[in-house]
């Protein structure tokens, strides 16, 4: 998986405000669009140089405790999730991703672009989940696509369980 550690974030992120200024996330920099196959998607309209802050997800938080499972969650920290409001809702899973989340401030997450990436290309992430006893298929058509949507190790698991999920229904 190619993720930046944080001090090689940092390291590019000072390059960018060096080399380009700093260019602060800006609304128009991103729009929601039609992917076609997956719904929708949110999209590049600038280029975005790797450590680059692409956009901020806010939403509402839910205590981990209570959650009862929405697909569309994400971990914000140890205790809270957050469900991303639009546009970060639209934002596709790829298991060959060009952002990461980072946590930007106590109630919200940050996109940080991990490669460059050019004008109308679609900002995805990787989504990580555990293996669910529902079968999230993989549709991002990444070479190295796990098939599921799921951590790369949690696939065995998930091929487990769609197996015996196939055995059931028989
Ligand atoms: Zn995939």
């Amino acid at each position: 998986m190619t993720t930046l550690d944080k001090q090689r974030r940092k390291k590019l992120q000072a390059l960018v405000d060096k080399d380009y200024y700093y260019r602060s996330y800006f609304d128009d920099d991103i729009e929601v669009q039609s992917t076609g196959k997956c719904g929708h998607g949110v999209f590049a309209v600038r280029q975005f140089l790797p450590g680059e802050l692409v956009m901020e997800v806010t939403g509402q938080l839910i205590p981990k405790k209570a959650y009862v499972g929405s697909e569309y969650v994400m971990d914000l920290d140890e205790d809270w999730y957050l469900e991303p409001s639009t546009p970060g809702a639209f934002m596709n899973h790829s298991c060959s991703p060009n952002c990461e989340l980072v946590q930007l401030t106590e109630f919200s997450l940050g996109v940080v672009a991990i490669c460059n990436i050019e004008p109308e290309t679609q900002l995805t992430f990787d989504y990580a989940w555990e293996a669910f006893d529902w079968n999230p298929k993989c549709q991002c058509g990444a070479r190295n696509c796990r098939g599921w949507v799921v951590a790369e190790d949690q696939v065995k698991k998930m091929k487990q369980m769609a197996k015996d999920q196939k055995k059931k229904s028989r």
